[in-house]
């Protein structure tokens, strides 16, 4: 009982739950933030939730706790009934999110079998055995995933549904590298990198979640944030680990939350691509950052380069370093 209360609560983080029900909080301090209070009625917030303890406090009305507390309160219901309607409500997620993990230790097995998929790796400049087996990458070959999930007892629709498999039946992700994208420890998308001519990025249906690995850097006074999997195994690899990843320009809301929540030094490196769209994007995320009071710089790579293939062709991780100090606001 008490690991399935805290399974239960570790799969959805109170701040998450109140945002999900259109609780509008601010910041107030660094893991604490501040709104009306939705289990009384007042005009000025006096209701705190901490992030990081994962608790709530009114001031107004006195009450506080835990998740599960919450729903007790709001909804008026028992210690019991709460954690079965947290359950069934978050069920469907949980669902998909088993079959994603099915689906990408089968990518995994696959990848050792399949040169040109290590081929590109070795391009890219990953080869850390260390860091493969960190970010869980796998390789999709194609024509296999739909038999091999399928007789692990999952129908053709969910399949379907979860976007694994379009509708002949045939791999979404084929002849692509799979990097599994997680939050709280549940895969919530597979990011897929064509290895060939084919559109290069692909992501299943439905969001790409947070930062990537943000709960390594959460905590981190300095965080570099680049726009690329493999810029961000790049850097890894170079032994820089204060490293976050946007998998795109433009940030969803969670993670410009993210980035907002607590003081910090963010450093971005966006890729200097021909037509200034990575350059103008990082412009316009230092600007929201500061704003938000958070301290955000621009690292310049040498012309033509981003993070990847500027250690793919021999720097090193003193030279980069000197490029984040010298970074602009
Ligand atoms: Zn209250």
């Amino acid at each position: 009982m008490g690991e399935d209360v805290e399974r239960l609560k570790r799969r959805t983080p109170l701040l998450e739950y109140l945002r999900q029900h259109n609780w509008a909080g601010r910041p107030a301090g660094r893991f604490e933030y501040v709104g009306l209070c939705p289990l009384h009625k007042e005009s000025q917030p006096s209701f705190y939730v901490n992030a990081r303890k994962d608790v709530f406090y009114c001031h107004g009305c006195g009450q506080g706790g835990d998740l599960i507390r919450f729903i007790q309160l709001s909804r008026g219901l028992s210690f019991r009934q709460s954690l079965a309607s947290l359950d069934s409500e978050i069920a469907p997620e949980t669902d998909s999110s088993a079959v994603l993990e099915e689906a990408a230790t089968f990518y995994r097995q696959q990848l050792d079998r399949y040169p040109e998929a290590l081929d590109y790796l070795d391009r890219r400049g990953v080869h850390d055995p260390a860091l493969i087996r960190e970010l869980d990458i796998g390789y999709a070959p194609g024509g296999m995933l739909r038999r091999h999930l399928t007789a692990q007892g999952h129908s053709f629709d969910l399949l379907r549904r979860i976007g694994l498999i379009n509708a002949r039946g045939a791999d979404a992700l084929c002849q692509r590298i799979v990097v599994p994208l997680r939050q709280n420890e549940h895969i919530v998308n597979l990011y897929g990198r064509s290895i060939g001519s084919a559109f290069a990025h692909r992501f299943l249906p439905g969001g790409k979640g947070g930062l990537y690995s943000w709960e390594k850097v959460r905590n981190c006074s300095e965080v570099i944030l680049v726009e690329g999997l493999f810029d961000y195994a790049a850097l890894r690899q170079a032994g820089l680990h204060n490293v976050t990843c946007s998998l795109g320009t433009q940030l969803n809301q969670d993670q410009f939350r993210q980035l907002c929540e607590g003081e910090r030094t963010v450093y971005l490196i966006f890729d200097a691509d021909q037509n200034q769209s990575g350059q103008r994007a990082a412009g316009q995320l230092v600007q929201r950052l500061v704003t938000k009071g958070i301290s955000a710089r621009r690292v310049l790579l040498p012309e033509g380069h981003d993070p990847n293939s500027f250690f793919v062709q021999g720097g090193d991780a003193h030279q980069f370093q000197s490029l984040v100090e010298a970074a602009q606001p």
